[in-house]
């Protein structure tokens, strides 16, 4: 019984594991010459693998593909995730924001350990194989340094990534390859992303790269909720982007869809309500400067000060209850999400519906997908890796027991 899974990044190696346990002969594809590239990556900043808060708020992330995510999740979850990484010799810890993370919060050590153990365990790696589809035959086509391959196997996983950083392997090019064969499927889109704003030029030359901290983003969201975090964003050449922004990245890129632009509103003084701001803008501004005047009264200059000056008429900075309101609600209108490439993870993909309870797809018997090309998204916080981990894990599971159906096993 061979499976071909194709893709190695956590979700191809967590698929593979699985079939591996059960006594599949595995062996996995890659385009690239070394496999989990945006795993590494996501070490770099602090690998956040998963989330420690309770079983239903975590089910609550993948929004509206919840129903579809969740019994993944009951086979393989957050508390699975941490053991398996301890039984690769990696303790976890949760963060003070109850994220989980790595002990040395690095993602090389536990994929170094996992790839041992994958090899060990005798599943084969086969490198530079870019699939490019089906032959005439049903056979799997990859383009290879050493030119064209061929082949075949008894049950396909497909774990081909996003659209996201690209340059790490995961391109979206098998989008057409599977709508060819009638797999349904929803558009690709940046999740977890910045926006465009139609920043003026002094915004762009004199702030772009500046933090903006602490800061509230607010939004009235479509089922007339107040969205409302506190946190970090960062005023691009091109418009906004950070840990805040991608919380309500969402939602902003569906309003945009729908209505060409979403406003979204910044708190520049969260420690201070509106009346103590108002009160002190209020203070005797003698003969400072409008700048100066609002250093010293409160705390705001810098790039804060550039949001206020772009966006306040000049005559309203010497009222204080306008600039007040301005200060404590600045609407900001997003005009584009950033494309694809630039998002740190994709939403749309394989719908769930062409799928059944072990990610086959059911037009295609012995075809599986898992990972981010399915059609689910997630804000970041260790909710994207884990759903990729739980749907690995069901697809190299599902396979086998598919298999075991057919009495290949
Ligand atoms: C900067 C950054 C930081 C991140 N940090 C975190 C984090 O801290 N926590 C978190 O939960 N998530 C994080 N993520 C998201 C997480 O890394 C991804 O969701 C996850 O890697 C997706 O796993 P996957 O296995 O589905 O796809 P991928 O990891 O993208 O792997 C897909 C694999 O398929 C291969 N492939 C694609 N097409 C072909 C083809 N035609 N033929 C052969 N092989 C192919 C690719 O080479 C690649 O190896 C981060 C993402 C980014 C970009």
């Amino acid at each position: 019984m061979k499976i071909a899974v194709i893709g190695g990044g956590p979700a191809g190696l967590m698929a593979a594991e699985a079939a591996k346990s059960e006594g599949a002969v595995v062996e996995i594809y890659d385009a690239m010459p070394s496999v989990g590239r945006k795993f590494l990556l996501a070490g770099k900043g602090g690998m956040n693998l998963t989330h420690s808060e309770s079983a239903e708020k975590f089910r609550q992330r993948y929004g509206a593909r919840r129903a579809s995510i969740q019994p993944l999740l009951e086979q393989f979850g957050p508390e699975a995730l941490r053991a398996w990484a301890r039984g690769l010799g990696v303790e976890t810890f949760v963060g003070s924001s109850g994220r989980v993370f790595p002990s040395d919060l690095k993602s090389a050590p536990l994929l170094r350990a996992w790839l041992r153990r994958l090899r060990q365990d005798g599943v084969t790696f086969h490198v530079r194989h870019r699939w490019s589809g089906w032959d005439e035959k049903g056979a799997l086509c990859f383009s290879t340094p050493q030119g064209n391959r061929v082949v075949s196997a008894d049950a396909v996983i497909l774990a081909l990534g996003g659209g996201s950083w690209p340059q790490l392997g995961s391109t979206g090019a098998w989008v057409p390859l599977l709508a060819k064969r009638g797999v349904s499927l929803e558009p690709l889109k940046s999740a977890n992303c910045g926006f465009d704003v139609n920043w003026s030029q002094h915004m762009r030359t004199k702030f772009a790269g500046h933090p903006v901290k602490p800061v509230v983003v607010t939004a009235l969201t479509k089922d007339g909720k107040e969205f409302r975090q506190q946190g970090e964003l960062v005023v691009t050449e091109t418009g906004l982007e950070g840990g805040v922004i991608y919380a309500v990245s969402s939602w902003v890129r569906d309003e945009i869809v729908a209505k060409g632009a979403a406003t979204i509103r910044l708190d520049l003084s969260p420690d201070r309500d509106l009346s103590r701001i108002i009160n002190d803008l209020s203070q005797p501004r003698g003969s400072r400067s409008m700048a100066s005047h609002l250093k010293r009264c409160v705390g705001i200059e810098g790039v804060k000060a550039g949001l206020l000056r772009e966006y306040v008429p000049k005559q309203e900075f010497s009222d204080p209850a306008r600039l007040g309101a301005a200060i404590k609600a600045l609407p900001i209108q997003l005009i584009a999400p950033r494309p694809l490439k630039e998002a740190i993870s994709t939403a749309g993909g394989v719908a769930f519906e062409g799928l059944d309870d072990r990610l086959m797809v059911r037009a295609l018997p012995g075809l599986f997908c898992a990972g981010e090309m399915l059609d689910w998204e997630a804000p970041t916080g260790g909710y994207l890796l884990t759903a990729c981990f739980a749907s690995g894990h069901a697809a190299g599971a599902g396979a086998v027991a598919w298999l075991q159906t057919l009495g290949k096993v």
